[in-house]
């Protein structure tokens, strides 16, 4: 409510120092951002402009690096001292963006469960608060599970469905991601039943999108796990298997990192970043650098299981 989406998510600013740093410390990404410092503004502006919309815009350098942050389940509630499990997952995602802050990504993915249970207006209050330095910054781009209430979401992060590219009823985000296009998609089915589906018209989307855009490679984000709870996964990989631009699908929803392949697709699992379902699973985040051949994955553990933390994975993408 109050200010439109576009005054808090649309501003990003770059500073070349920053971009500089990591791209030294980096392992993969070993080549210089030039087109990105040098678009930043546009870029920024394109990338806000699409936050809460399917619009793409993307850049023609694809020799570059990225570093991006990978979230999942931050499990706000309205009440900011709740607690689960022992863990405060507001005081989680307070932790996780002031870290970012210090070293700011490329831009930042949340895979849905964004609130605690039902969504609730004032759960995602909590949600923009903690993330608006960052979206002041960066784009911050946001998906939806099945603990979380579109209608609620829309009421407090602005109404995606009304750019005439949307799908029905359905929260769909293409975002550039340098070299790789990243595609943020809505599997949320029923509130609060575990169970999510893409649905017809969504994958009938997807499709016809993968159809028509370069073959740049597509990075898919969804919240549901493929094979075991996403009730359409055989009609998705039925599309996304033989398009081989498809390089990878994240997904959240596990509270439990895994990494592995499905027709051909790397499947990248992102820990909860609100609290765990078992002692043996980590809490955190997960730093992805991205380039077009592959990406690297480190995994930053705050929590449950810390003895990951620092785990890192290289994918090579597939040809
Ligand atoms: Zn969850």
């Amino acid at each position: 409510m109050g200010e439109p989406a576009s005054l808090v998510w649309l501003l990003s600013t770059g500073s070349k120092s920053d971009k500089e740093g990591w791209v030294n410390m980096s392992g993969i990404c070993q080549q210089r951002v030039s087109r990105r410092q040098l678009l930043k503004g546009g870029l920024a502006l394109a990338a806000g402009a699409v936050a809460f919309g399917p619009r793409s815009v993307l850049g023609e350098d694809r020799d570059e690096c990225t570093r991006w942050a990978f979230l999942s389940d931050t499990h706000i509630a309205a009440d900011p001292d709740h607690r689960y499990r022992g863990f405060y997952p507001y005081r989680n995602l307070q932790e996780i963006a002031s870290q970012l802050s210090c070293d700011l990504p490329e831009g930042l993915v949340i895979t849905g469960d964004l609130a605690r249970l039902k969504g609730r207006p004032a759960a995602y209050a909590n949600v923009k608060t903690l993330l608006t330095p960052l979206a002041e910054k960066r784009p911050v781009y946001l998906g939806l599970g099945n603990h979380d209430n579109r209608e609620d979401f829309f009421r407090t992060f602005g109404d995606s469905r009304g750019s005439g590219e949307a799908v029905t009823n359905k929260h769909v985000i293409v975002a550039d991601g340098g070299p790789v296009r990243l595609i943020i998609l809505d599997t949320l089915h029923r509130i609060n039943a575990i169970p999510g589906m893409l649905g017809w018209p969504q994958r009938t989307w997807l499709e016809t999108y993968l159809r028509t855009c370069d073959d740049r490679p597509t990075i898919l984000f969804l919240h549901h796990t493929p094979k075991v709870d996403l009730l359409d996964t055989g009609r998705l990989f039925r599309i996304i298997g033989p398009m081989t631009k498809v390089k990878a699908v994240v997904y959240g929803h596990t509270h439990h990192v895994k990494f592995s392949t499905y027709k051909g697709i790397h499947m990248i699992n992102v820990p909860a970043a609100g609290f765990n379902l078992s002692d043996g699973h980590p809490v955190g985040w997960m730093e992805a650098k991205l380039t077009s051949r592959g990406g690297e994955f480190l995994l930053h553990a705050m929590g449950g299981n810390t003895r990951l933390n620092g785990l890192t994975t290289k994918l090579a993408w597939r040809s």
